[in-house]
């Protein structure tokens, strides 16, 4: 630990860095953070990464001085220095290449304004490579759910899913990703009769609570929610007053399903019929039915559309619009819902205007006094595969895109082509290595701002300590980067985050009307204003959020994943555990999430291991044409045969070595529910 005393520790109720529930945590004394009451963790209630959520505040190895990269090697250097270099290089690359060539990756672990300010960047520069890591976690959700609802937000509130009758928990673990949700506001609906049903591959926490589990094989979920949108139309389950008066398209779809057959359907989704008619029947038969989802639905190319299929499901059966209801996304990182709605996102302005409407970017302009390119950005999926050609330099804000990004090891030496790399952070990663210039950021612990979280509330971050060493406050990096690159130098020129907030609030429509005081210590959900003084609860009552009174029902029809699997291969899925959290730059640094969890594992089911000599704790070898990695087997009969699973949390083993290319051809999501792997023991030539 970093002499912590010398930093002014003190508590001030501030929302916990991690997932994106958003629960109110504050420096508690000793190096400790604790939770407090707040908005969403009504009683105080926290999980056990916001309890070590100060051990990455006060960890020694936090980066306190600018580095600059000098014949291979970082050397400190001063601020002044560091940041001209990064003008300097960012003007070259610029003026020979034009704009397109950097692409800027924002940060959905950093505030509202941070990220505004971000992408006001990249925009006023001339281009609209913006992106965040939503891109890897809920863009086919996003997509789904704006194109028919228009809004790619939790539909509901997490206070009103208590009076559901019916939670269909599909490709999520909130036991183990969003415990405080899980806790707080789950499991009360389930113990006052709520039915779960959890489709999952894997048997998990979540499952212990289910009354009905679909392990449905990873990459067959339109077969089964196809089936199940069929058992509801044979067995007479369809609100027809909803479908008359709030959809369309429902002879398209009724047409489309006529051929479907249930128990072929479950066949090929490896799930039984006679479930999937009980699951179906116990979602339509409920008066309130939610839909709650998570990256086991989106992580596939076909995310898209195995969320097209869900809001048909919840068309059908009139399950949109009242509290209890609804298609609700769990967002994972504590401010990856905010990023997109300030607009670090490359097809959107902040509001999620699109960068093509002439009359959003005027209103951008009016504020800005430059008006935003009309074509839309590259993603950082796609901007990876285009290193060194079309993209030349990458801005790097929070992320660690050499762990996270798919097929890593292509992305790693696709880093090492570009001309200039920054990145601001608070570590060094395995990104930073890639980088020539690092500047030394701030921990949530240590800024001011606001996020936004799963269920559409921004609310206050507060500083809980002062900045170690020479690190600078992000807001104060992202600005002093503007004012060096960008003409209208003035338009960097904030007084603090509140003054950001005040411009976010008049070019975000979402926004309009919220303030740091109106917020305070509460908050207040977008849509805002509206009927309440805390924003809008529920989404879709009257009209969509397209502004139609009607959203449209779609067919889908199955796609098979891109990484096939053949002969002796099983399917790599991968996932989180309670303890860590992402690339796990920040919570592998904490000494008491590695007590509890410090190594990961490969799930196994117990015949595919005896098929392959494989005993419980053995180590053994996990390889495609990708990369390899090696990893101690845990033999469970908890996730099912053909498939095994482990997190991509640790540098060792780098599970995305192994994860594909392959894309979502509307959101560009990466597979990474989904990759063909041999598993064996190692051999000889393995360990020389
Ligand atoms: Fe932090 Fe999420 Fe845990 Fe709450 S549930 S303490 S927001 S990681």
């Amino acid at each position: 630990m970093s002499d912590n005393q010398d930093r002014n520790p003190r508590a001030e109720p501030t929302v916990c860095p991690y997932c994106g529930v958003g629960c109110t945590i504050e420096y508690a004394g000793n190096d400790k953070a604790t939770g407090t009451a707040g908005p969403v963790n009504t009683k105080g209630e926290v999980c056990p990464k916001g309890v070590a959520a100060f051990d990455v505040v006060a960890h020694e190895d936090r980066l306190t001085e600018p580095l600059v990269r000098e014949s291979g090697r970082f050397a400190t250097a001063s601020w002044e220095s560091a940041l001209s270099r990064v003008a300097d290089e960012l003007t070259g690359i610029i003026d020979k290449h034009g704009p397109d060539a950097v692409e800027f990756f924002a940060s959905s672990n950093c505030t509202n304004e941070e990220n505004y300010v971000f992408q006001k960047l990249a925009r006023m520069l001339g281009t609209n490579n913006v992106d965040n890591c939503a891109r890897l976690c809920h863009s086919s959700t996003v997509a789904a759910m704006s194109e028919r609802f228009g809004a790619g937000a939790m539909t509901n509130t997490l206070e009103d899913l208590t009076e559901t009758d019916c939670l269909l928990v599909t490709g999520a673990n909130p036991a183990e990703q969003h415990p405080v949700i899980f806790r707080s506001y789950f499991l009360p609906a389930v113990r006052n009769g709520a039915t779960l049903i959890h489709i999952d591959p894997r048997e998990t926490d979540t499952t212990d609570a289910a009354d009905i589990h679909l392990d449905v094989r990873p990459g067959y979920d339109i077969q089964l929610l196809n089936s199940m949108a069929k058992v509801v139309l044979e067995e007479g389950l369809v609100d027809e007053s909803f479908l008359e008066e709030r959809t369309t398209g429902a002879a398209e779809l009724t047409a489309h399903l006529d051929d479907a057959d249930v128990a072929s359907g479950a066949e090929a989704a490896g799930v039984d019929p006679d479930t999937v008619r009980e699951a179906s029947r116990a979602y339509a038969e409920a008066d309130r039915a939610a839909i709650v989802t998570g990256m086991g639905m989106s992580q596939h190319t076909s995310g898209t559309d195995n969320v097209h299929a869900l809001l048909n499901l919840a068309l059908l059966t009139g399950n949109v619009g009242r509290p209890g209801t609804g298609v609700n996304p769990l967002r994972g990182q504590n401010n990856v819902q905010g990023a997109g709605d300030v607009g670090a996102l490359p097809n959107v302005l902040p509001g999620y205007q699109p960068v093509a409407d002439p009359d959003a970017r005027q209103r951008i302009a009016d504020e800005w006094g430059v008006e935003p390119p009309s074509e839309p950005g590259l993603t950082e999926t796609t901007a990876t595969h285009q290193f060194g050609d079309e993209v030349r330099a990458a801005v790097v804000f929070g992320e660690n895109p050499a762990v996270t990004e798919p097929n890593v090891n292509s992305v790693r030496a696709g880093f090492d082509k570009l001309d200039f790399c920054v990145v601001i952070d608070l570590f060094e990663t395995a990104t930073t290595a890639h980088a020539n210039v690092v500047l030394p950021g701030s921990s949530w612990a240590e800024k001011a701002g606001t996020v936004t979280n799963t269920d559409r509330r921004v609310m206050r971050m507060r500083p809980n300590a002062d900045l170690p060493g020479n690190a600078r406050r992000d807001l104060d990096i992202l600005t002093a980067l503007g004012q060096r690159l960008v003409d209208q130098s003035d338009a960097f020129d904030y007084d603090g985050p509140e003054a950001v907030f005040e411009e976010l609030t008049r070019v975000n429509p979402l926004y309009a009307g919220m303030s740091y005081d109106g917020i305070d210590d509460g908050y207040q959900r977008w849509p805002f204003p509206a009927d309440a003084d805390s924003g809008t609860d529920v989404l879709h009552t009257e009209t969509f959020a397209s502004g139609d009174q009607t959203a449209p029902l779609l067919p889908v029809s199955p796609t098979p994943p891109a990484d096939a699997v053949s002969g002796e291969q099983l399917v790599l899925t991968t996932g989180r555990t309670i303890e860590h959290f992402n690339s796990g730059a920040l919570t592998r640094r904490s000494e008491r999430l590695m007590r509890m969890r410090g190594e990961d594992v490969l799930e196994i089911h117990p015949d595919d291991a005896a098929a392959r000599g494989i005993e419980d704790g053995d180590t053994v070898v996990v390889e495609n044409d990708r990369g390899r990695v090696t990893v101690s087997a845990a033999v469970t009969a908890s996730i099912r045969p053909g498939v095994v699973f482990c997190t991509f949390h640790y540098l060792d083993p780098l599970a995305n070595a192994l994860t594909g290319d392959a894309l979502d051809p509307v959101a560009e999501i990466p597979e990474y529910k989904h990759s063909a792997v041999q598993v064996r023991k190692p051999t000889a030539p393995d360990q020389e």
